[in-house]
């Protein structure tokens, strides 16, 4: 009996390598490759190919726009994606009204990706609030998540979908006001635009298909989920070490933001001095070190810690 070795091996792999589906060029691509890199992922260079294999793990890499991201997961075409939550509210509200599946699971929120939907208006404009916007046309790539807030406020307006160049809509007429992603808000400046109200806040997310995975799948992905976590409580946390008067240890462990218990190791030579080292879960400021500094500690080493587990 002949059978179809392409599609036999299709199968094995459909129950074997887990497909991630990831932005191919843009804002999430080089935060995502990071993430992948520093959890011990190997994708082959070539960024010009759809379907990329990891060398050393059952996972298969698919480059997309991040707009077909949440669809290829509500579809079961991949089981993993990572995408901005502005686009998978939007994509998932345009899929309820097309009658489309909607089904997703949150496996993880990432620290990347942050941005804001914001409101802007020509600079001239003396901005009041969002029901200035009553009978207004509003150029946005996000009529849904705009309508959502608007239709709370009571607020009637009609939506141009534009997928890029928004900022430029109200100078050439198609729009008196605009809805879109801002970072730094110079865009709008040199389009003679101010932001005037955010009305939606996002970062990245990984999310996967609302099934079972097989259970080979499964153990990958939970070995990755520990692994992603392992890398961004790494990225957040610090490795501190100092030199510190013993009669001050209470009075700094106070101020240490986030931290576990310390090692206190004895000073050789010192009888009122001992080192400190500590690992600090959370972002440490210049104004932390100055205290710690008035309090008497030297020799204050904060280092990047590269992998966490456990
Ligand atoms: P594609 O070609 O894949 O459709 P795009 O032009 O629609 O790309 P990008 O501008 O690359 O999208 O943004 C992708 C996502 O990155 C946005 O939907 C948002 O979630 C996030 N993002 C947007 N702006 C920023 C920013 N300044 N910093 C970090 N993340 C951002
Ligand atoms: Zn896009």
């Amino acid at each position: 009996m002949s059978t179809c070795k392409a599609c036999c091996e299709n199968q094995g792999s459909e129950k074997k390598r887990l497909r991630i589906a990831i932005q191919k060029s843009g804002r999430l691509t080089d935060e995502t490759l990071k993430l992948f890199k520093s959890s011990g992922i190997k994708i082959s260079a070539n960024r010009d190919h759809l379907l990329a294999h990891a060398e050393n793990l059952p996972i298969d890499i698919l480059r997309v726009r991040d707009d077909d991201i949440p669809g290829l997961v509500m579809d079961h075409v991949v089981d993993w994606g990572i995408v901005g939550q502005n686009v998978l509210e939007e994509t998932t509200m345009q899929r309820e009204l097309d009658g489309m599946p909607t089904g997703f699971n949150e496996v993880l929120k990432l620290n990347f990706g942050d941005c804001r939907l914001s409101v802007a208006v020509p600079t001239e404009h003396e901005w009041t609030g969002l029901k200035d916007l009553e009978g207004a046309k509003i150029a946005t790539t996000y009529p849904h998540l705009l309508k959502r807030v608007l239709k709370q406020e009571g607020v009637n307006f009609k939506s141009v979908l534009l997928t890029g160049s928004v900022e430029v809509a109200p100078r050439a007429g198609l729009a008196d006001a605009i809805c879109d992603l801002v970072c730094t808000g110079a865009t709008l400046q040199s389009n003679g635009l101010k932001e005037v109200q955010t009305i939606y806040t996002s970062k990245a997310v990984l999310i996967g298909r609302d099934q079972e995975l097989y259970p080979e799948k499964k153990a990958i992905a939970d070995l990755l989920i520990e692994r992603f976590k392992g890398v961004m409580s790494a990225e957040e946390s610090r490795y501190i070490m100092m030199n510190a008067p013993k009669a001050k240890l209470e009075a700094i462990r106070a101020i240490l933001p986030g931290a576990e218990n310390p090692s206190i190791i004895p000073l050789e030579g010192s009888d009122d001095h001992v080192a400190l080292h500590v690992v600090s879960r959370e972002k440490l400021f210049w104004e932390t070190l100055e205290q710690l500094k008035s309090l008497g500690a030297t020799s204050i080493l904060v280092v990047p810690i590269e992998k966490m587990l456990g």
